[in-house]
């Protein structure tokens, strides 16, 4: 059943070595995210709990989303994401029931990552002075309950059946096939049947989800969230440093045709520059060469090439965003 679930890809799955830089980083998500999921009687045999929940925060396009993806394609687990666009709905009670619902079908399908982009967006601050919504305060009331295992549980109350669609849901390890499956509502189907099996078997692995937040803006989180039981590891996930940015440099320029680039000063170039805008960078670069090539009207593939004097031409388009 999860291999046909797995179908429905709108993910590609994301290998470790595709990320640049961030070593320490990538180990603390493997200990926090992959050992709960893959390794969870080793660690009950040691006394250590495991992770329910982690909060990856840092500034925007410096791969916080790509980490979390990494994890779940090298763990092969049920991977469900939810951005705070996908849940805000005008009908009464509907964001709650997608927050729930995700829930559940992430603990009907563990080991699973359930994965909130965004998270500020859905559980903000609390204010005096009532700054937040009703909406978002039973948002926040329903994670809480969720988070604390109290939510509602697969046989009672949510209809599972309703068709909704906000949710991605890949497995990775297939994912990147490019398989992809048609319907919401069969996967709905699908995702009822394994539900009511999981049910009926009693087997629902409760402690083998995990729920991972990402943010730019940790400060704007309700207190509540970050609590210990909930999403209290909480990872850093820093801007590129210089090795950091050759590394994802060099990994960029792999995917071109390109001839005597001096990896060493264009990263000595990028200073302030996320991973996104490195990225943005070599997409100018190689933008610039196939301009520079059709000049004359013809644009030759075999002569195509992308060299060091694209990318500082590039440089000056891109700025670090
Ligand atoms: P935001 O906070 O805006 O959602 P983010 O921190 O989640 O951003 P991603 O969406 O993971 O960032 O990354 C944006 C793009 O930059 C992706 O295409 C990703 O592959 C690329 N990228 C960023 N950092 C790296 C890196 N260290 N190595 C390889 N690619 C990277």
């Amino acid at each position: 059943l999860k291999k046909g679930l797995s179908c429905n890809v709108d993910l590609k799955g994301v290998l470790w070595n595709e990320i640049g830089g961030l070593d320490d980083v990538k180990a603390e998500i493997q200990q926090s995210i992959e050992w709960p999921l893959l390794h969870p009687e080793s660690l009950r045999r040691m006394d250590l709990s495991a992770t329910k929940g982690v909060l990856l925060y840092g500034p925007p396009g410096c791969c916080k989303t790509t980490l979390v993806r990494a994890a779940a394609t090298s763990c092969h687990v049920t991977f469900l994401s939810l951005s705070g666009a996908q849940v805000y709905s005008p009908y009464v009670g509907e964001s709650e029931r997608i927050i729930s619902e995700a829930f559940q079908k992430a603990r009907a399908l563990s080991p699973a990552i359930l994965f909130f982009d965004e998270i500020d967006s859905l559980v903000g601050k609390r204010t005096s002075s009532g700054g937040q919504s009703r909406v978002q305060e039973r948002i926040l009331a329903t994670m809480l309950n969720e988070m604390d295992g109290i939510g509602t549980r697969l046989d009672q109350k949510t209809d599972v059946s309703r068709p909704q669609s906000n949710m991605k849901e890949v497995t990775p390890s297939c994912a990147g096939k490019g398989e992809v499956q048609g319907q919401a509502s069969h996967i709905d189907s699908t995702i009822q049947h394994q539900m009511h099996e999981k049910n009926r078997l009693s087997d629902i692995d409760m402690s083998r989800v995990i729920v991972i937040g990402a943010t730019n803006r940790p400060d704007m989180l309700d207190h509540a969230i970050l609590r210990p039981g909930r999403l209290d590891r909480h990872i850093y996930v820093p801007p590129p440093d210089i090795k950091g940015r050759k590394s994802i440099l060099k990994i960029q320029v792999s995917k071109m045709a390109t001839r005597d680039i001096d990896i060493d000063c264009i990263g000595a170039l990028t200073e302030c520059f996320s991973g996104a805008d490195i990225k943005n960078l070599c997409r100018e670069a190689a933008l610039t060469a196939v301009r520079e090539s059709s000049a004359g009207g013809k644009l030759d593939a075999d002569t195509l090439v992308v060299t060091q004097h694209h990318f500082i031409k590039a440089l000056k388009a891109v700025k670090p965003s």
